[in-house]
């Protein structure tokens, strides 16, 4: 897993002066971390060198792991940068195969340079002119992998895997369980420090990753723990398992587009279209079983000003924060979309009037007491209000959209009314 996450801070040209790096313009801890993780990844790596003795037997190995994970890389080129892109929590690469496979079979003085290399190739064919890639991170990256094949390494060192051949199966998987655990669990820990380091949004699946990341994770590194098996045995064999990886690569693209074409990116509540066409079948659905339906209209109230005061993104970081507010407040099976710019809409399906009331004038209570943290250390957190429109399917229409018009007229009658409040037609 690494930090890569595109188009999250403002392009800083590269440069080739040290001043003009843009290492200097991320926040002081996080900065502070990247280069103590640099440093510590070069120091281990050099003692490494000197207490592991290295033969020519481990070189071959070395060079072959080189060439697999240069040929799997090129297979996976044009699906690599497209997830990239895509993806906006911390990525996945299948590079840990031939890692973790390194850092099973070889010293971890050549696993670092394996891992060196194949980041370094990707950088230069696939990373290097996309928007929002810094070096800096890449470096942090190849040292954070470097750092966990050390770890992988070092209980290697201490099982019966060394050489493989001569372990029994079933301590063998045991060996190898932990080595992929130890990987995970130190690569996960060091992604998520620099992530939280970075940015205020510190929600699980940000830090972490998916679900559906981490399964590829855990996917990537048990072809690393078969690779190893493969190579200390048959090494050709290992050609069996390019089909899998590129499968495997696929398939994620295709998830991550569905993900992208129904969800928000900014709030990860679903966007327009998807919210109108779950809502249309909701409708559908009540309508054959004779059910009322409850829809809120939800628009914060003076936003703007916020945005004026503190700058689109603390206000950013309010829609945010209310979305998950909406999340928390509804169930599991409420539908909550954002329309656009500071206006939600939430489905209530199998709801009456009265309990839909009570769910708008609850989301409305949370978020007069929520607390929107500034960029101003010294300044009160924000608070904000949000004015709430209440319809009801069928009675106030037969259809989608005059139920969204009652909705909307009731959300402006809240405006009118003074705001901070819940209304219905
Ligand atoms: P009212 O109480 O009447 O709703 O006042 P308001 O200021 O919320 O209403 P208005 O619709 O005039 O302003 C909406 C503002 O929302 C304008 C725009 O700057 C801001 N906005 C829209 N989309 C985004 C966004 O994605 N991020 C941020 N930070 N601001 C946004
Ligand atoms: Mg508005
Ligand atoms: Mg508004």
């Amino acid at each position: 897993m690494n930090t890569d996450r595109p188009h999250k801070h403002p392009r800083v040209r590269g440069s080739l002066r040290v001043t003009g790096w843009a290492l200097w313009t991320i926040p002081r801890p996080a900065r502070h971390f990247l280069i103590l993780i640099d440093v510590l990844a070069v120091v281990v790596t050099i003692v490494a060198a000197y207490v592991l003795p290295v033969n020519d037997a481990d070189l071959r190995m070395c060079a072959l792991l080189i060439g697999l994970g240069v040929a799997a890389a090129e297979m996976t080129r044009r699906i690599e940068r497209v997830r990239r892109l895509v993806s906006d929590t911390p990525h996945i690469n299948l590079t840990s195969v031939w890692t973790l496979a390194g850092a099973v079979l070889i010293p971890t003085s050549l696993t670092a340079l394996v891992v060196a290399v194949l980041y370094g190739h990707l950088w230069v064919r696939s990373y290097r002119r996309m928007l929002g890639m810094y070096p800096y991170r890449d470096i942090f990256n190849v040292c954070q992998v470097a750092l966990c094949c050390h770890a992988v390494g070092w209980i290697v060192q201490r099982s019966r895997l060394h050489p493989l051949e001569e372990a029994e199966a079933a301590t063998d998987l045991l060996w190898l369980v932990a080595a992929i655990g130890v990987y995970t669990a130190l690569n996960s820990l060091l992604v998520a420090i620099a992530i939280a380091l970075f940015q205020t949004d510190r929600s699980p699946v940000r830090l972490l990753g998916s679900l559906n990341e981490n399964m590829l994770e855990w996917a990537t590194l048990s072809l690393g723990a078969v690779a190893a098996l493969l190579l200390s045995m048959h090494t050709w064999l290992v050609a069996l398992l390019f089909p899998p990886m590129y499968a495997l690569h696929r398939s994620l693209l295709i998830r991550q587009f569905e993900h992208a074409a129904t969800t928000d990116p900014k709030t990860g509540l679903l966007n327009a279209a998807s919210w109108h066409e779950l809502t249309t079948k909701e409708l559908e659905r009540a309508r054959r079983n004779n059910a009322t339906l409850g829809l809120l209209m939800i628009d914060i109230d003076h936003f703007r000003r916020l945005n004026n005061k503190h700058g689109h993104l603390v206000g950013d970081r309010a829609l945010r924060t209310i979305a998950d507010t909406l999340r928390r407040t509804t169930r599991n099976y409420d539908l909550c979309g954002r329309f656009g710019g500071e206006e939600f809409v939430v489905l209530l399906p199998e709801t009456d009037a009265t309990e839909a009331w009570n769910v708008a004038n609850r989301i409305c209570d949370r978020i007069r007491h929520l607390e929107i943290q500034t960029d101003t250390p010294t300044a009160n957190p924000e608070r904000l209000s949000v004015s709430i429109g209440v319809a009801m399917f069928p009675q106030t229409g037969e259809n989608l959209e005059d139920v969204l018009l009652a909705a909307d007229k009731a959300l402006y009658s809240a405006k009118d009314a003074g705001r901070d409040q819940v209304r219905t037609v």
